[in-house]
């Protein structure tokens, strides 16, 4: 999207940085366990997740984002944990999809029941699709997903949404040193086949459950080489100020690539991203120790413009720039978990 409007009443940061996008994560249940993001060892059969009255109803989501809406977000993602877990989500897409000044409703997911729900998300309003596929190898993808795919089911779910229209869909992969680092051209070369637009992402220290180590990361850098020597790249301009992805073009015209560098080429200065949790919790930065709690005033009866204050208030004081100054001494300290507040 090149032509971005403004609001009416737009609010930005310390840094002048504005309100843009919006990531909802409508659940913290998965029905995966990525090595990376819900580990077996901790989400186990006896792990708690949330009640379901501490979850915000599509009614409460729906308020605040018309909210959220007024104060500039005019790109909303659905994320989560897995958003397809949430029933009925597309009553939820259909009530965002009828918000004056959004331009734009995406989800995140894993696939697995795309199958099923495909055409019921287009039909609702969805607008994009991005597929996380880490591996087209069977056994590093179960190796990844606490065996709870195969490759297979993806690409079916992959198919159901290219039949319901959904065009172009995007395919996230996280890289991870001699983990799948194998797959980058395999991916490329699948993405290019099958027109979908691969995003490799640098493994990143999201939350602290997951171990990770700097000398896990493949840098972007790296993996721009690899798929430059089999398929000759070149550079594209973002497409928007905060778009997160160095984007390259395939020098023979089938398609393009990008790269999510949040490790090694950080992009915080142009952050435009605000996180709500699953039960209401503001978050400025994916790599946040705390929310602002959204819910308590939405439950005791606050206005829209009693919440509104609170969300441009707690937005004006943003400093957040984590990636920008990651240390040894910042990945070590308590951070929000990513199922919790999506990608
Ligand atoms: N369950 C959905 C899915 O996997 O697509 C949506 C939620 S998931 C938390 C959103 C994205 O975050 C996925 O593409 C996932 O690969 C990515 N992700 C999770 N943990 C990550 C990490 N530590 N570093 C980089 N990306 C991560
Ligand atoms: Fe689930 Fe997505 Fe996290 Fe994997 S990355 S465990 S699919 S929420
Ligand atoms: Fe935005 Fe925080 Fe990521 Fe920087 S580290 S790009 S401020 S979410």
């Amino acid at each position: 999207m090149t032509d971005i409007p403004v609001t009416a009443s737009p609010v930005t940061d310390v840094y002048q940085r504005p309100l843009r996008d919006l990531r909802i994560s409508v659940t913290d249940r998965c029905n995966f366990r990525c090595t990376y993001c819900m580990p077996e060892e901790i989400f186990g059969e006896k792990y708690k997740f949330l009640p379901h009255p501490e979850i915000l109803t599509y009614e409460e989501i729906t308020r605040l984002t018309r909210i959220i809406v007024r104060l500039g977000a005019v790109k909303l993602r659905l994320t989560g944990g897995e958003p397809l877990m949430r029933r009925d989500i597309e009553q939820l897409i259909q009530g965002l999809a009828q918000l004056d000044g959004v331009h734009d409703i995406a989800m995140t997911t894993n696939a697995f029941f795309l199958p099923q729900k495909a055409h019921a998300l287009r039909e609702a309003g969805l607008q994009r699709i991005t597929v996380s596929l880490d591996s087209l190898d069977d056994a590093t993808f179960r190796k990844i997903n606490g065996n709870r795919s195969s490759v297979e089911q993806v690409l079916t779910g992959i198919k159901s949404a290219q039949e319901a229209g959904f065009d172009p869909i995007k395919i996230n992969a996280v890289v991870q040193r001699g983990v799948n680092e194998d797959q980058i051209v395999e991916l490329a070369r699948f993405c290019r086949d099958e027109g979908l637009i691969l995003r490799l992402i640098e493994y990143m220290d999201v939350g602290t459950m997951n171990g990770w180590r700097m000398d896990q990361v493949v840098p972007a850098q790296e993996m721009v080489e690899r798929i430059d020597a089999a398929f000759p790249l070149k550079p594209v301009a973002r497409n928007y100020q905060s778009e997160t992805a160095l984007r390259f073009e395939y020098a023979d015209g089938q398609g393009e690539v990008g790269m999510i560098a949040s490790v090694t080429q950080p992009f915080c200065g142009a952050c435009s991203r605000m996180r709500l949790s699953p039960q209401g919790g503001m978050y400025t930065c994916l790599f946040a120790t705390e929310g602002i709690d959204l819910k308590t005033p939405l439950r005791d009866g606050a206005t829209d413009d009693e919440l509104e204050a609170i969300i441009r208030g707690t937005w004006q004081k943003r400093t957040d720039a984590y990636s920008e100054q990651r240390t040894s001494a910042t990945t070590d300290r308590k951070k929000v978990e990513m199922y919790f507040i999506g990608g």
